[in-house]
Order: C-alpha cells, then sequence, then structure tokens
C-alpha cells in the first residue's frame, strides 16, 4: 500500500530503511519505507525502551503483564492497517515483513495482533475491503476475524484459552 508522500513532510530520513512523514493537516505521523524487503524478511529487530504494566497508545504488548516502548523509538509511528505488511513478532523481537515492501510504501501492521486489550479503540478507516471497522484489542474480536491475521504467540494462546 503506497502512500501519496508528496504533500508530507520528512522530518527524518536517518533510520537506515525508515522515514517519518508528517501529514500537514492533522498532528498524523507514519513510517514510510526507503528500502525493498521481499515477504518474511527481518526489517529490524526491536527491544523494551520502557516496560508499562498497562497499554497506552504507544505501547505494544509482549504478555499478560508487560507493554513495551518500543526501541528504535520510531517504531512507533508504524500505524495501524486492517490490510497490514509488516508483524511485531514478539517472541523472536524482530519486525517482519508480511508481503513484499517498495520503498515509499507505509509500514503497517493489525493492532489486534499484538494487542489483547486496547487503551483506546478506534474506527478505522484504512478504505481495505475487509476493514475490520471498529478496532478494538483481540478480546473483543471475532475469532473468524482473528484467523485472517498473523498473530503473535501471545495472542494466539489467549485465543485459544478462550476457544477451548
Ligand atoms: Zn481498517
Amino acid at each position: 500500500m503506497s502512500v501519496t508522500t508528496s504533500s508530507a513532510t520528512v522530518l527524518s530520513g536517518h533510520y537506515g530503511f525508515a522515514e517519518i512523514h508528517k501529514l500537514p493537516d492533522v498532528n498524523h505521523h507514519l513510517l514510510v519505507s526507503t528500502k525493498s524487503f521481499n515477504p518474511e524478511a527481518t526489517i529490524c529487530t526491536f527491544s523494551a525502551k520502557e516496560i508499562h504494566p498497562l497499554p497506552s497508545r504507544y505501547t505494544v504488548q509482549v504478555n499478560e503483564t508487560q507493554h513495551i516502548i518500543l526501541l528504535p523509538e520510531f517504531l512507533q509511528y508504524i500505524n495501524h492497517s486492517c490490510n497490514p505488511n509488516t508483524f511485531f513478532n514478539t517472541t523472536t523481537m524482530e519486525l517482519i515483513a508480511l508481503r513484499a515492501i517498495a520503498p515509499g510504501d507505509e509500514f503497517t501492521f493489525f493492532y489486534p495482533s499484538t494487542e489483547w486489550f486496547m487503551a483506546e479503540t478506534f474506527a478505522c478507516n484504512c478504505g481495505d475491503h475487509g476493514c475490520v471497522g471498529i478496532i478494538k484489542g483481540a478480546k473483543e474480536l471475532a475469532t473468524d476475524v482473528l484467523n485472517r491475521y498473523r498473530l503473535t504467540d501471545f495472542i494466539q494462546r489467549k485465543l485459544n484459552e478462550r476457544n477451548d
């Protein structure tokens, strides 16, 4: 999924494989690839800058009680999509390309693939034909919706428990 970047401000291009773009109308940032990645490629590894007991809009859930602030921090600008091109593997701590990614593509991930519950739900406007609509934690989404996505080991385990 390419984004139109002509109207966006490039805040920085010093991250090797990505640039942070800021849209002019709202305080909306996105992370745009500057390189090509093959499907299943490891885009980068990540770690926890901080660990929090509760989720916020900037954290990624890694297990029942731990929500991390990502390092490198610019990964926080990877937005949600219902047709994502990346996956945060919180077992191996690798950001994975779900399909081929080209320079200029916005990096996106499916928030419920890591989040069992979310601090804030929101209405998705991704425009994908399979758009989930109201984005909530995986806990509140139907199994047949979640089965369309790659999920972290943590979310998959929670889902299996729910469905037992
Ligand atoms: Zn959507």
